[in-house]
């Protein structure tokens, strides 16, 4: 059986957990934490990297962050996870869906500006697979229109733009570290806070409205409630797991290239059936998913049947969000829908994750070679 996906464990996973417990501090901010934050902070050159519970609860905090008020407008694409999308939602904001480009399938960046009303405040984008929405673009009509950017980086952990890490390009960078993703604390996310006017208020947020950050620091000499806040803060258990997995950051990222060249290589030789994924001239992706695009979403059926009769599981995502039940009642789509729901019907996820085993990899490639055979 080929499993679609496997999390990785690299090894001291457990002595890092156990010298937590042994600690007797498994809340939120303690020496983990820490460490994987200023991993971050000094990799990609961010002012402030906070964990947090999810990369659901970071995308919230950073919609809290931009201050909405009710009616405000939030652009995004309507080609990705709820999550991206609640995060809005729960901010009061309407949803204004923008269509994706076909070959990243990242929100096409010269349709935006025809989205934006009075209304709009902040554009989420979201790099699909890892790769790298054109941020100079988007940056660019944020400066000029006056609008916030929110980067769902959840799949883009260790991907850059233009050598730049995606996450810290945006006022507010989201990552991921679900099991699904490239690196791992079960469940678990961290935001990225490179607009400097919000680390203070931030901080507040993540720790139940209180200066408790500040008072931890010395800066103040108690700690108060001082605006509204939530509890987004993991436990130094998954903090530990997830220092265990930033160890081998570099090994993963390879391993994981590695066996996405491979499909690349050998899916080359069947383009007249399939496309293929395009990475542009000012990306680096991190291999965070593999995927195909068929014929259309009948091929697609028929495709996922074929494999999971030989163990293999393959899989599909995202009913666009514009037209899910929620999306319907929170949104509504700017202009065309030329291709977010015609090309999502068509994508197929293949297998990828840290350690597949080569004959694994090979014998995905030749069944999808023999499925297009036959
Ligand atoms: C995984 C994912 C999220 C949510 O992350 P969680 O850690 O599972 O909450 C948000 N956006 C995108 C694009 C994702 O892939």
């Amino acid at each position: 059986m080929i499993d679609f996906n496997i999390s990785p464990v690299i090894g001291n996973e457990m002595d890092f957990i156990s010298e937590t417990i042994l600690s007797h501090k498994i809340c939120g901010d303690g020496p983990f934490t820490k460490r994987c934050s200023e991993w971050f902070e000094e990799r990609f050159h961010v002012n402030k990297v906070l964990l947090t519970t999810s990369g659901s609860t970071a995308l919230d905090m950073a919609l809290l962050l931009c201050d909405l008020k009710p009616g405000d407008e939030v652009i995004l694409p309507s080609y990705t996870f709820s999550s991206t999308a609640n995060s809005a939602v729960l901010c009061g904001a309407k949803l204004v869906f923008v269509d994706i480009r076909p070959d990243t399938m990242n929100i096409d960046e010269t349709k935006i500006e025809e989205a934006i009303t009075d209304k709009t405040r902040v554009i989420i984008v979201m790099h699909y697979a890892g790769v790298a929405c054109d941020m100079d673009y988007i940056m660019d009509i944020a400066k000029r229109r006056n609008l916030m950017v929110v980067e769902d980086a959840a799949q883009a952990v260790m991907s850059e733009y233009k050598g730049k890490a995606l996450g810290t390009i945006g006022d507010f960078g989201c990552y991921s570290f679900h099991e699904t993703k490239n690196y791992s604390m079960g469940e678990g996310g961290a935001i990225l806070v490179n607009n400097t006017d919000y680390i203070e208020r931030a901080e507040i947020l993540r720790e139940k409205g209180t200066n408790r950050a500040k008072f931890f620091r010395g800066q103040v000499d108690k700690y108060t409630w001082v605006d509204f806040g939530d509890s987004y803060l993991p436990s130094e258990l998954n903090a530990a797991y997830l220092w265990a997995q930033l160890q081998k950051a570099e090994e993963i990222n390879e391993n994981r290239l590695a066996v996405w060249k491979k499909y690349y290589k050998a899916f080359s030789e069947i383009t007249d059936k399939v496309d293929l994924p395009f990475i542009p001239e000012y990306a680096k992706h991190n291999a965070h998913m593999f995927y195909l695009k068929m014929k259309n979403l009948q091929e697609r059926t028929e495709f996922i049947t074929y494999m999971r009769k030989r163990d293999i599981f393959t899989v599909f995502h995202y009913i666009p969000l514009h037209s899910a039940p929620a999306g319907l009642k929170y949104g509504r789509f700017s202009g065309e829908d030329k291709y977010t729901t015609a090309e999502s019907e068509r994508l197929v996820r293949l297998p990828l994750y840290y350690g597949m085993a080569e004959e694994d990899t090979r014998t995905v490639i030749e069944e999808t070679i023999k499925f297009y055979g036959e």
